[in-house]
């Protein structure tokens, strides 16, 4: 039976959480300097003696709390992150009571479970072929690891040979294609598993970011062909169609990196952007970016279940697979905490139609965000076909000065980048949480920045 002041530090814990998520939007969407500086309370040498339950609570609030960053909140614009559904949350702290191994069914019925659960919805919402399977990991950058060590044992195997056996040394070689702008999760999977810039076929791409499909190597059936649904800064979509009839043909194979942007397969004004997604080979999409799952979730999902398998290789006298769906064969992790729980809750929560809402509503966002920064003056540099807006002003120092000035006022926050060669302000609206109130109060907020940033820059010039 739970001791009386285990229930009560349970209960301090739910207070805190609470109070956070009541004041969320009256937080510096990003932490005042004071509260960083005041992380330096936890530097202390690990004392002899421990600290009790409620103390070390107390520190988290008092210390941890106020240098957190509001993403769960809605005005939270920076990198790609995305906020957190309740419900999702609520089930996350229930399964981290019951402390799970997702490892195996033996481990955990309930936490596989409801992963051949989230298998299914997932195939079903994205439109993927049956076949299909599903691991669940930490992010996209490990989905798309998985994704890829599946593509090289496949595409080895095809020039008869067994990498798992034979190693990767003197091995035949594998063709890798993709986009100039590939993200870094990307190219840090590839050399992982062995394979080097020097050694990659870069596709060049046009303004937004999208491979061009005229550029396209010819391909045979060495090539691995990795392409993007949703580029990291404008939010833009590779011809997936066009690549994966061509891939196909060759007898390549072809992965998706949709991290955030596989989402937009669930919406029927969004679809078109991720048209021709089912022909691929394998997939890699997060759970913690679009759907607002919390922290962390990523998605691999391969329509080849073998190739997924021998690539994750796991075996032991210990282990015991059953008929059952088996995580561990198809991710890269042995013990797992029970990341499905949140998943299935999430999606369990939303429905269908509350997925095409999600994905729906971050795009109208998004759009009207753009929208109204152009209505006052502020140049938008991309086409926002989902939800990446990416700002500029009238000179690079100005972009510059009005991003410092909008990330020091705390009422929201967004990232710098540079779009061809231009300094540029990206925002991504992916938090459930954002409504239209937070879209006006950020683009005041944006208005004041720039404003005080055009006085800055005039008063240095005349001065
Ligand atoms: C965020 C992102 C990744 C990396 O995903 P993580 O979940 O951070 O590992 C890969 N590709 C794209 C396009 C992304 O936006």
């Amino acid at each position: 039976m739970l001791k009386r002041e285990d229930r009560e530090l349970f209960q301090q814990a739910m207070d805190y959480g609470l109070s956070y998520m009541d004041t969320i939007d009256q937080r510096s969407v990003f932490p005042e300097k004071g509260a960083v500086k005041d992380l330096q309370f936890f530097n202390e040498p690990l004392s002899a003696e421990g600290t009790t339950g409620p103390e070390l609570l107390a520190m988290l609030n008092r210390y941890g709390a106020p240098a957190t960053v509001a993403q769960t909140g809605g005005r939270y614009f920076g990198f790609v992150n995305g906020g957190a559904l309740v419900e999702s949350l609520a089930a996350g702290w229930l399964a981290s009571v019951w402390d799970q191994n997702a490892a195996l069914y033996l481990m955990s019925p309930v936490a596989v479970h409801l992963e051949t659960v989230c298998q299914q919805w997932l195939v079903d919402l994205f439109n993927l072929p049956d076949e299909c399977v599903m691991g669940l990991v930490g992010g996209s950058s490990t989905a798309t690891l998985c994704g890829l060590a599946a593509a090289r044992t496949t595409l080895l195997k095809k020039q008869g040979w067994d990498v798992n056996e034979q190693g990767l040394q003197g091995a035949p070689s594998i063709r890798i294609i993709l986009g100039e702008q590939a993200h870094s999760s990307v190219l840090k999977g590839l050399a992982i598993l062995g394979f080097g810039r020097a050694q990659l076929e870069l596709v060049p791409a046009d303004s937004e970011g999208r491979m061009m499909i005229d550029k396209l190597p010819s391909l045979d059936e060495t090539c691995l062909v990795i392409c993007q649904a949703g580029n990291v800064n404008s939010g833009a979509f590779d011809p997936i169609g066009q690549i994966a009839d061509l891939t196909s043909q060759a007898d390549g194979w072809l992965h998706v990196d949709g991290a955030f942007g596989l989402w937009c397969a669930c919406s029927q004004s969004r679809r078109y952007l991720t048209r021709g997604i089912e022909k691929a080979d394998s997939w890699s999409v997060d759970g913690h970016k679009t759907l607002n799952t919390p922290y962390d979730c990523g998605i691999i999902l391969c329509r080849h279940q073998s190739a997924l398998a021998a690539a994750m290789q796991a075996a032991g006298s210990y282990l015991h697979y059953s008929d059952h769906y088996e995580p561990m064969a198809h991710v890269v992790e042995m013990s797992r905490r029970a990341r499905g729980i949140e998943l299935w809750a999430a999606l369990k929560m939303l429905g269908r139609k509350g997925v095409e809402q999600l994905i729906d509503r971050l795009h109208y966002h998004a759009f009207i965000f753009a929208g109204e920064l152009e209505a006052h003056g502020f140049q938008i540099l991309n086409e926002v076909v989902f939800n990446q807006v990416l700002v500029a002003c009238s000179s690079p120092e100005e972009t510059e000065l009005t991003l410092q000035n909008i990330q020091a006022a705390g009422t929201c926050w967004c990232g710098g980048t540079k779009i061809n060669g231009k300094a540029a302000i990206r925002i991504s609206v992916c938090s459930a949480a954002t409504d239209e109130n937070d879209i006006k109060h950020s683009v005041d907020s944006f208005a004041a920045a720039r404003q005080a940033a055009k006085k800055k820059l005039s008063e240095k010039g005349s001065g």
